[in-house]
């Protein structure tokens, strides 16, 4: 098309059906200098090709155009026959322009949907992590993230002289529980028994279901008094809260089993700790449940022997943490 109206000319330009600009600028003094490039921001192709067809074959004025953003000056005398040429030229560059630009656009979207993809499999990990570490009835941790992590805390306590306690606990006659009420109740109970023990710990403490209605609970830098503290403070909570199932409130008691580094002087490796905890539970259970046992309240004979056990089990010796090892039965002197 052919305009003689700068601002008719900027209009076309801004839509989409110029591909190239051919500016005739006959008088020097009418030039607007910055034009060229002024025409090329508007527009929405990747590249517009920008023309000058001058009066004048003046050298300085000729790089006067092309300074100011032209691509190419013919004189008005040309022929028609080089102008067509010089377009075509003109048009092979801005082919390759606009090739770059939709496959540069291509590679963006590629781009972009990996960038997407990284996300949601960032958040899938996540999620897959959370279940790989937690119980998924309890939301507590599972059983084998809190190997992982009892051995790292007894690491850690070893090396800094630090205390570390732990507390295994298990419900009173859970099974009664289930047998009278259903297994959705038993469950109720156990969620709910969960939520008592996250929100009485610290940041620092560790809560995980490391068996049916069992749980452990790692207390790094709390020595054995502190330990049975807290231990006493669950128990109380546990017995004096309702469970109600039913519109009937289910009375549920807890014992525990407690075990310190390095308060008991038993304890060499971290699978000690959590053996002779349940140990200690199993003590609790045998005098009449609901209570609370420290470790060492177990006659000395029989910590000498558990611990002459489990010294004869390599897997304490040099071996990772194995979750819930048997309990064997203790002799209670009265
Ligand atoms: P004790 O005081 O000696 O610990 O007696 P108990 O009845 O609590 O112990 P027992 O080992 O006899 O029974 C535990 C019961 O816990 C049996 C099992 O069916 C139940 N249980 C285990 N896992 C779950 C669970 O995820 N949900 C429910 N509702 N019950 C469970
Ligand atoms: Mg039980
Ligand atoms: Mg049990």
């Amino acid at each position: 098309m052919e305009l003689d109206d700068e601002i008719d000319a900027l209009a076309a330009v801004r839509g989409d059906t110029v591909d190239l600009v051919i500016l005739h600028m006959p008088l020097y003094e009418s030039i607007d200098s910055d034009l060229p490039n002024v025409l090329r921001d508007i527009s929405p192709m990747p590249y517009l090709p920008v023309m000058i067809m001058s009066s004048s074959s003046a050298e300085a004025q000729r790089c006067r155009f092309l300074n100011s953003g032209a691509d190419d000056v013919i004189h008005e005398q040309t022929s028609a026959v080089e102008v067509q040429a010089r377009i075509r030229a003109m048009l092979r560059i801005k082919n390759l322009y606009d090739q770059l630009a939709s496959s540069r656009s291509a590679l963006e979207q590629v781009l972009n949907r990996e960038q997407e993809l990284l996300i949601a499999l960032r958040e899938d990990n996540k999620k897959l992590e959370a279940k790989c570490t937690t119980d998924p009835l309890t939301h507590v941790l599972n059983v084998r993230s809190f190997g992982g992590i009892l051995e790292h805390e007894f690491k850690s306590a070893k090396r800094y002289g630090a205390s570390l306690s732990i507390l295994a606990l298990d419900i009173d006659h859970f099974k009664i529980i289930n047998d009278t009420y259903g297994h959705p109740s038993g469950d109720y109970v156990l969620k709910e028994l969960a939520v008592i023990l996250t929100q009485s710990v610290r940041e620092s403490d560790v809560v995980a279901r490391t068996g049916g209605e069992e749980f452990c609970i790692l207390l790094p830098k709390a020595d054995q008094s502190q330990a049975m503290l807290f231990a006493e403070r669950i128990r109380q909570q546990v017995s004096q809260r309702k469970f109600t199932v039913f519109g009937q409130d289910i009375h549920v008691t807890v014992s525990l089993g407690q075990a310190t580094f390095p308060d008991n002087a038993e304890i060499t490796a971290a699978g000690m700790l959590t053996y002779f905890a349940d140990q200690a539970l199993l003590l609790a259970k045998d005098t009449g449940r609901d209570r609370a046992v420290r470790f060492c309240d177990m006659p000395q004979e029989q910590r000498i022997r558990l611990r002459q056990q489990q010294l004869d089990e390599k897997t304490f010796r040099d071996g990772p943490w194995v979750p819930h090892c048997e309990m064997i039965d203790v002799e209670i002197q009265s």
